[in-house]
């Protein structure tokens, strides 16, 4: 039913928007925090997105969806055998699936708030992808280079820290978050130290290049409700660092010295 003269008109999405952007800035409060930016969440809750931030948070991932899927397709293509095809496959599935359920908590989190249960489903998973994207993201360097015999065992630990900090998000998720950022940080700098540790040194700047792009991101990630934003910023720091270990992975593991000189 539409609207009926004399009862209050029931605004869209965009209308609301412009709203809170009209109270933000030339609103009686004046203040932009009404805005772009709300007030810091309490020690133990959440952070709430203004609608502005809701939408940077959907897109700044879900562009990033196709190109995720079009970069794995190619590094399948350009596999010379079974191992390189199923290390794709994997690395593939860790970055799409960075992207699709990343983008999908956003939209449940920004159009679907009030269904508490099925939000917070999709939080836990948001937070559980990222265990999986970091081992993923590690996969092909360890299955594809030849490691020392301990060394080798990283190849299986990283899926074990995974499943250990899936365990963890369903058993304490919110609870404790400096433990989560731990874990964190952990699982993305101990495989490192057996990557770093081959023979074959190729591509380790790039590796290196990546990582400490996530960590500046890290500083955005915390920083809600005290920068405009930073939970998209954080988006666009992960998804710099995810396409500069693309590209390496590409550069060092997957293109053929052929491939390039057909192309030079
Ligand atoms: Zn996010």
């Amino acid at each position: 039913m539409g609207w009926v003269w004399g009862e209050p008109h029931p605004h869209t999405q965009v209308e609301e928007c412009f709203l809170v952007f009209t109270i933000s800035t030339v609103g009686p409060k004046g203040s932009m925090k009404y805005g772009f930016m709300n007030h810091r969440a309490p020690a133990n809750g959440r952070y709430k997105p203004t609608c502005y931030e809701h939408a940077a948070n959907c897109y700044t991932h879900a562009f990033l969806i196709v190109p995720a899927i079009v970069g794995s397709a190619l590094l399948h293509r350009l596999s010379d055998d079974c191992w390189e095809k199923i290390t794709a496959w994997i690395y593939g599935m860790g970055l799409c699936a960075l992207f699709i359920v990343s983008t999908v908590f956003h939209i449940v989190s920004w159009k679907k708030s009030h269904l508490r249960t099925v939000e917070h489903c999709f939080h836990m998973c948001d937070r559980m992808v990222i265990y999986f994207f970091i081992a993923a993201s590690y996969a092909p360097w360890l299955n594809l280079r030849e490691l020392g015999p301990l060394a080798s065992h990283m190849r299986w630990f990283i899926w074990l820290m995974a499943a250990g900090g899936t365990i963890y998000v369903f058993l304490y998720h919110e609870k404790y978050k400096v433990v989560e950022l731990f874990f964190y940080l952990t699982m993305g700098f101990s495989p490192a130290l057996v990557v770093t540790s081959m023979n074959n040194t190729d591509g380790l700047h790039e590796l290196a290049c990546g990582g400490l792009i996530y960590c500046l991101g890290v500083v955005f990630f915390k920083s809600d409700g005290i920068i405009p934003f930073a939970h998209a910023i954080w988006h666009l720091f992960v998804a710099t660092a995810a396409a500069v270990h693309y590209y390496a992975i590409w550069k060092y593991l997957y293109r053929s010295p052929t491939d390039f000189m057909r192309h030079l």
